[in-house]
């Protein structure tokens, strides 16, 4: 392996599209992925999952989404989609192979994997953040004698039969598990701490994120301050269900916080017609329950936790310089950083779609690393005719 051009860290949507689209300018690429198929995080979510993106703009580079699937496909449409893809572009990724650590070795980088380590002057780091489960503290959480989990670790509403479900989060994964519980006749209340923005999945019929891309080209608050008119006539008033509207656009949210707005695919008729509840934030939890900043002490049997992700790269790239922040989250993606031959792929949050942007970065990250390669070439002919 060791005429390696790039090694690809993960065998989800970033890293297979990594592959396909450094395959298709001539690199020589391994994938290697921990777990035992490709698309691994999208076989664990949650039964109901559909995309929230449609088909046509969650396709990867090289291959689109077949027509015949749904507007917005299933998750195990995906997970087709996705070993398709694999198959389709001849990307043969090496299964079980945990990358435990990523180092400089001069021009290289060194990929340590166990029996399947690698080298190459390449490296593309498409991890992802589903390892990442973010998980708040309060105060009085371990006195509470119900059960937590996090949204990653839910499956659908059999093991709530009977009992009173609190859902934190209003994020689009805190949004469809209530609404899952709701439609599945289960007690349940969201909790939603700050204000929010809400957008409707389709708008006069079109998807949003047509409309998004659309208006890509638009100042950010411009854009919002065009939309939201039409946003809210299509949703309603939200402050009469209890809920704040932020004062800071949608698409503002996500380019300056990094926080996505729920996407509707029904959440929010459930809190109109009562079958969904909504809570303010979480102030302390009690043994039964909890209690709630303005609306006091409630009690509940099971608590989910839909408060994200929060990757954290740290340990994985134990000497890079300059590329991640504080917190262990990488500084660029989808560009250069600051560790020349060293790329990630899929960190970011995106008014236009998460897998499309993958796909966009894929491309650019193939692009940069070919010409960082013939520039080594370039580096090393001159050295060697000196
Ligand atoms: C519930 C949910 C729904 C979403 N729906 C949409 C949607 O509708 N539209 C949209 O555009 N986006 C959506 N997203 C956002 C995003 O597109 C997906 O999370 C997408 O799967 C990200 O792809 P990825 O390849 O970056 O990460 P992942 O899909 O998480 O893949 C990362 C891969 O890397 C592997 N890996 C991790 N660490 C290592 C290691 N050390 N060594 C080897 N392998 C490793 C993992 O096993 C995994 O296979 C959704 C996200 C979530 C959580």
């Amino acid at each position: 392996m060791d005429d390696l051009d790039a090694v690809i860290v993960g065998a989800g949507p970033a890293g297979l599209a990594s592959a396909a689209s450094m395959r298709a300018l001539g690199l020589k690429t391994i994938i290697l992925e921990k777990a035992g198929a490709v698309g691994s995080v999208w076989r664990r979510h949650y039964d109901r999952l559909h995309l929230h993106t449609d088909r046509g703009h969650s396709g990867l580079p090289g291959l689109a989404m077949p027509q015949t699937y749904a507007r917005y496909p299933s998750r195990a449409q995906f997970v087709e989609y996705l070993e398709d893809y694999a198959t389709r572009l001849d990307l043969r990724p090496v299964f079980n192979a945990n990358v435990l650590a990523v180092r400089r070795n001069g021009r290289r980088w060194q990929i340590d994997a166990g029996q399947n380590s690698a080298s190459a002057p390449i490296v593309v780091v498409a991890t992802g953040w589903a390892d990442f489960p973010y998980r708040p503290t309060w105060p009085g959480l371990d006195s509470f004698q119900g059960d937590i989990v996090h949204s990653s670790a839910y499956r659908n509403p059999d093991n709530y039969a009977g009992k009173r479900v609190l859902v934190v989060g209003f994020g689009n994964s805190g949004g469809e598990i209530a609404l899952d519980l709701a439609n599945a006749k289960i007690n349940v209340a969201l909790s939603v701490r700050g204000s929010v923005q809400i957008l409707p999945r389709d708008l006069l019929g079109i998807p949003i994120l047509t409309w998004a891309i659309a208006q890509r080209y638009l100042p950010a608050r411009v854009s919002d301050f065009i939309n939201a008119p039409v946003i809210r006539l299509a949703l309603g008033s939200i402050e009469k269900l209890g809920l704040r509207r932020a004062a800071k656009g949608p698409r503002r949210m996500i380019e300056e916080d990094g926080r996505v707005p729920l996407l509707d695919i029904g959440t929010v008729a459930k809190i109109r017609d009562g079958s969904i509840e909504v809570r303010d934030a979480i102030e302390r939890f009690t043994p039964d329950g909890v209690d709630f900043t303005v609306s006091g002490a409630e009690t509940f049997d099971s608590v989910i936790l839909a408060t994200g992700f929060r990757a954290d790269l740290r340990g994985l790239l134990p000497d890079a310089g300059g590329v991640l922040d504080d917190h262990g989250k990488p500084l660029a993606t989808g560009q250069v950083t600051n560790e020349p031959g060293l790329y990630f792929c899929g960190h970011i949050a995106s008014p236009t779609g998460q897998l499309r942007e993958i796909g966009l970065e894929a491309k650019c990250i193939a692009k940069l690393a070919k010409s960082y390669l013939q520039s080594e070439e370039g580096l090393s002919d001159a050295r060697m005719t000196k």
